[in-house]
């Protein structure tokens, strides 16, 4: 894959005489973001996408110019949030660059779909098929909880972004992305920063200003991934519609803000594309929108997790027909979909990692809880309580993509909702590079969010 200019013709003249004279760049003013409609300058607002210019074609050009990603991901920010509640940052981001609704890969689990945003591929194919699974052949589970886990390289398939980018010459700092914990591949990136709760926001902000604004280019990494465990954790105890998720985002945004300005100070500010994601949706359960399967296969499952999805193993697997023939009986009662692991939807792409997932799957509607208990009512939902993991084709799990930079459109919303997978290849697009192979992205799902050649 050939490299891309699309930086406007006056901001490479304006670096090379700046390169010439060794001045130091002019400083950007700070001030507040524009939010009103139509504004027309904004603080995230860069050079402009103008005219394109091909390097290869154009020997006017510096050749040695990099590209910039630096791409957050905010848990469970989903697609309908910033219509609900007041985000300037992101309202203003999306009028100087590119917006579309997302959505998530299957199961819609934050593990699963950091991993495929970071690598391309599909849960079950890169492995991390759940936040909890158990490994047939090496018997060791897998937990976010677990740091020993998060760690062990062997649970990771496929390659993540920042060694795709790392093995062809580019740097990276990774701050609190799932995987960054193991060597995968026998490699990490530049910087590898494992998650760390206590963190604010404003915190993680810093670090980032901090990589992206050092004086000395050079150091600058071209990529950066960085991660917010919110508004994921507010919803979940109190649902996308309430005050407290309303606090929330609105604190992201101004978060964001602060960060845009402090972004202005880089050197390399015109040429950094960033992009404002998410890992899924959201929705809200209710208690009487529960069902307990154990009293129709009673004492027929030895392992089991009540998690979205819901995935038994049967202590007799002779009868792993029977009971998924039991189970699909009640699908409508239930509010359930059921599946033999091999069965499933093509649509799904879930379910040829047979030592990492259980041969039956169950899915309960969007917003219902389904459960394998002993115990009658255990894991019935609370008012409020709300919960993802749901089918991706539903829209309460999609989520937003905002991008803006010299790569990407201006003021352009994209009308295909695709998948978060296809990030590894768009970071791969804007620097330059070839993603990793295989990979289950789709060119023709993305490429109308860039400016073209
Ligand atoms: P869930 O909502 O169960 O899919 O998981 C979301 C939670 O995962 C967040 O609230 C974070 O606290 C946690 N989390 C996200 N990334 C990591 C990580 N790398 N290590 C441990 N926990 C994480
Ligand atoms: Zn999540
Ligand atoms: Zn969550």
């Amino acid at each position: 894959m050939k490299r891309v200019w699309n930086t406007p013709l006056w901001i490479i003249w304006a670096l090379l005489c700046v390169a010439c004279t060794t001045q130091p760049l002019p400083q950007p003013t700070p001030n507040k973001p524009d939010t009103e409609q139509g504004g027309s300058s904004t603080d995230t607002e860069q050079g402009g996408s103008g005219s394109s210019t091909d390097t290869e074609q154009d020997g006017d050009v510096d050749e040695s110019k990099e590209s910039y990603v630096v791409i957050l991901s905010m848990d469970a920010f989903r697609y309908d949030l910033a219509d609900m509640y007041d985000t300037p940052t992101l309202d203003s981001i999306a009028r100087v660059g590119v917006y579309s609704e997302i959505m998530p890969c299957f199961p819609s689990n934050t593990f699963p779909n950091h991993y495929s945003m970071a690598t391309g591929l599909h849960p079950d194919h890169h492995g991390i098929v759940n936040n909890t699974f158990f490994d047939e052949t090496t018997y060791k589970t897998y937990s976010i909880s677990d740091d020993d886990a998060k760690a062990d390289a062997n649970f990771y398939k496929g390659e993540p972004i920042w060694n795709t980018v790392e093995r062809q010459g580019l740097t990276a700092h990774i701050y609190g992305w799932v995987g960054i914990d193991a060597n995968i591949n026998n490699r990490k990136p530049t910087v590898a920063m494992s998650y760390d709760y206590r963190l604010s926001q404003r915190q993680l902000a810093d670090k980032v200003i901090d990589a992206m604004c050092q004086e000395n280019v050079e150091d600058i990494p071209n990529l950066v991934m960085w991660y917010f465990d919110e508004p994921d954790a507010v919803e979940h105890d109190y649902s996308p519609t309430s005050d407290q998720t309303r606090r929330v985002v609105e604190e992201i945004d101004d978060v964001l803000a602060y960060f845009m300005r402090e972004m202005r100070n880089s050197p390399v500010f015109e040429d950094i594309n960033f992009i404002f994601t998410s890992d899924h949706g959201m929705v809200e359960l209710h208690p009487d929108k529960y069902f307990n399967i154990y009293s129709l296969i009673p004492n027929k499952i030895q392992y089991y997790y009540n998690s979205n999805p819901v995935t038994l193993k049967p202590y007799d697997l002779a009868e792993t027909k029977a009971i998924y023939n039991t189970l699909k009986a009640h699908e409508e009662e239930g509010h359930y979909r059921v599946w033999l692991r091999e069965d499933m939807p093509e649509e799904l792409h879930y379910g040829t990692y047979t030592t990492r997932i259980y041969p039956i799957v169950l899915l309960a509607d969007t917003g219902w809880k389904v459960v394998y208990n002993k115990n009658a009512n255990s894991g019935r939902p609370t008012a409020k309580y709300s919960n993802h993991g749901y089918n991706p084709y539903d829209r309460e799990m999609h989520m937003v993509f905002y991008g803006c930079g010299p790569a990407f459109k201006r003021g352009y919303t994209h009308n295909k909702v695709f998948q978060n997978l296809n990030d590894h290849l768009i970071i791969s697009h804007i620097l330059g590079i070839d993603p990793a192979t295989p990979n289950d992205c789709t060119w023709e799902d993305i490429e109308g969010l860039f400016v073209t050649e």
